[in-house]
């Protein structure tokens, strides 16, 4: 690591190694501004992004091995949520010559946490994060979308807070928040978003030449849910304890909402044959 400019925190901030574990969407979106920034970056993944990188100037690893031991700083993961375990356990962690921070980037935090800590050797550090948001709505910037972390395990304050100094020079706006309260909150926000959105799919529903606001931001919900994986939607709900909760929240509102609204039509009915 090498000393530069100095964080919101006061502490001295340096650029990074960062090993990326997962190079599809999410990880290419995150890299573009970390390379921006200065820092190094390197990629391996299960599909071979060889030439893609090799545009990037990220060097490619086919072989995880030589990726373990390539001196990284940071190991990002952005694998999808339903591979973590499977990818984590299929790393030869032991190879790993140095300390490192570990940080995950998915979109539900327990888990991740979990699974970070019972396969890490006790000596690696451990980041959890959310970015709320994504190749499309940070496309431009990323000033005032939430950046949320909880430090799970970090000895090395300046190393992580040189991690987290690349959102908040963005101008992210810092949550830190248990990863137990993340997944609280988001089952009632995004899960919640990406199942009407996901819905909507269903449905079909499509722009007309007579949109309201409202069905604007209907249709634009279906676009964005629906860009994202299907992998990542269902590990928003399997890999989120109160996930569940919330589906059987929508399913009962809606019901509660068809029967206020046949009640009412049933009432009507009954007035207009007097
Ligand atoms: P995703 O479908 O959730 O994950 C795709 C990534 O997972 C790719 O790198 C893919 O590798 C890897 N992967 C999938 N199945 C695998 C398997 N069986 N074995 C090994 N690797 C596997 O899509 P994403 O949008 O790129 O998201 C990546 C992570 O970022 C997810 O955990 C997501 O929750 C999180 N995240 C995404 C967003 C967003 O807006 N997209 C925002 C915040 C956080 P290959 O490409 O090599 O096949």
């Amino acid at each position: 690591m090498s000393s530069s400019s100095s964080s919101s925190s006061s502490l001295p901030t340096q650029t990074l190694k960062i090993g990326i574990v997962g190079f599809g969407t999410f990880g290419q979106f995150l890299a573009k501004t970390m390379i921006k920034q200065g820092h190094t970056t390197r990629a391996t993944s299960r599909t071979d992004y060889s030439q893609l990188c090799h545009q990037l100037d990220v060097p490619f690893f086919r072989d995880v091995i030589p990726f373990l031991e390539a001196d990284n700083d940071v190991i990002l993961i952005c694998t999808s949520i339903l591979s973590l375990s499977e990818v984590l356990n299929s790393m030869p962690l032991r190879r790993l010559k140095r300390h490192t921070l570990f940080v995950d980037v998915l979109s539900v935090k327990e888990h991740p946490r979990n699974v970070l800590l019972q396969v890490l050797p006790e000596n690696m550090d451990v980041l959890c994060t959310h970015p709320m948001f994504g190749p499309e709505s940070g496309k431009n910037r990323w000033k005032d979308l939430p950046l949320v972390y909880e430090k799970v395990r970090v000895r090395d304050e300046t190393r992580c807070s040189s991690f987290l100094h690349i959102f908040e020079s963005e101008g992210c706006r810092m949550v830190e928040m248990s990863c137990e309260e993340h997944d609280k909150v988001a089952a009632r926000s995004q899960f919640l978003s990406h199942s009407i959105g996901r819905i909507l799919a269903e449905m079909g529903i499509e722009s007309t030449s007579m949109n309201t606001k409202s069905f604007e931001t209907l249709v634009k919900l279906k676009e964005s849910t629906t860009n994202d994986s299907f992998d990542l939607f269902s590990g928003l709900f399997i890999h989120n304890r109160f996930a569940q909760q919330e589906l059987m929240n929508l399913e009962q509102s809606f019901e509660k909402v068809k029967q206020r609204l046949l009640k009412k039509m049933s009432e009507q009915q009954s007035l207009s044959s007097v």
